[in-house]
């Protein structure tokens, strides 16, 4: 079996209402996300998925203009050689992050689908079967906007869907969020596992004296304490306070992750499968954070690929320790899958289809389809 086509499209929909985030970054307008299909000549299909959350034609360019030459005539079954070919040449020309990184993502996401499909097995199953018959997620939406009341409010409403645990962005006004956690603390009691995420928004004495404070109040992890650059400030942080420190979004490849893991600076390893090289590269971050004794809890901010990607890759690994499940408004994760996804009690279920078990409509990638 042949690859015979590779279609790489960026996909932006736009959202009613805008959304807050981190101190540092932009209001979020759209949700955006690159979605590569590669075909065989049997007519087989995979899917991928690319994070790119400001800009996915820069993503798209790469995998056209670059990847798709050496993709073309190949096996899809050889993901492994394939994987390392598309690095090797782009790491020839110092591109180890960034697009390039985004872009063999995608690919290596959809030759996995390609995968299943072709040996007709769900993905975790080529993965070496699943730990979990549910996967536990926690949920990313108590954003920035509204006050305490507003933000108590909402996380009303995902514990009544069933979430045990909770993402509050921070980074912005410390003596607010620090009261708004106790607001949290103080409703839900300790049954609640409450999470914190900065961004990268404060230098590291600012993040370890905040960080006091939320370990009083039974925080579980405090993510990107410090911008991402900052390994030595991380681990600085983490030698100073006792909760979790989770941090990795940001990075890509095991060669990203082990100078993450040399330094000390985690306890909760948190690559995006769309981004940090792919279900390959992934399962390789795994195992070295295993070998470090840390965790695994994968960031997952892209569209219904990238969610599907993230579930498959989570079931097989023995140090998962939980998922994200991003809750902000996302046609690329509602609107655009054939089967939706299957979220029960505050799990999410793995799809038993062959591949990655999730089918993008057609209609819907045309309608939020950026032209090139
Ligand atoms: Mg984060």
């Amino acid at each position: 079996m042949k690859i015979v086509s590779v279609e790489a499209t960026p996909l932006e929909a736009p959202l009613a209402k805008f959304v807050a985030r981190a101190r540092q970054t932009v209001p979020l307008k759209a949700r955006r996300c690159l979605v590569v299909k590669i075909t065989t000549d049997e007519g087989l299909v995979g899917y991928g998925e690319g994070l790119t959350p400001v800009a996915p034609q820069p993503a798209a360019a790469v995998v056209r203009e670059v990847l798709t030459p050496f993709l073309i005539g190949r096996d899809p079954l050889d993901s492994e050689p394939l994987w390392e070919k598309l690095y090797a040449t782009n790491k020839s020309r110092g591109y180890t992050r960034g697009y390039q990184m985004i872009a063999i993502s995608a690919v290596d996401i959809a030759l996995w689908d390609l995968k299943g499909k072709i040996l007709g097995q769900p993905v975790y199953r080529l993965l070496g079967g699943t730990f979990w018959d549910r996967i536990p997620v926690y949920a990313t939406g108590l954003m920035m906007e509204g006050d305490t009341a507003a933000i108590v409010n909402l996380a009303h409403q995902y514990y009544a869907q069933g979430f045990r645990a909770m993402k509050l962005k921070i980074g912005q006004n410390a003596r607010q969020e620090i009261e708004t956690v106790r607001a949290l603390r103080q409703t839900f009691g300790s049954d609640l596992k409450i999470m914190v995420d900065a961004n990268g928004a404060y230098d590291p004495p600012t993040a370890i004296k905040i960080g006091r404070r939320l370990e009083e109040l039974d925080v579980y992890w405090f993510e990107e304490p410090v911008t991402p650059e900052d390994v030595i400030g991380l681990t600085r942080v983490r030698e100073h306070l006792n909760m979790y420190i989770a941090a990795g979004e940001c990075e890509y490849t095991k060669f990203g992750f082990r100078e993450l893991l040399l330094k000390n600076a985690v306890d909760i390893c948190q690559p995006d499968v769309a981004r940090a090289g792919g279900i390959t590269e992934c399962k390789k971050i795994a195992a070295l954070a295993q070998a470090f004794n840390l965790y695994y809890a994968p960031h997952a901010w892209g569209g219904v690929i990238c969610i599907a990607a993230t579930l498959h890759l989570a079931a097989s690994l023995p140090n998962l320790l939980v998922c994200e499940f991003d809750r902000v408004p996302n046609p690329l994760r509602d609107e655009l899958p054939v089967e939706p996804l299957d979220f029960r009690d505050g799990f999410l279920h793995l799809p038993d289809r062959a591949g990655l078990g999730v089918t993008p409509n057609e209609e819907i990638m045309r309608r939020y389809t950026l032209a090139t």
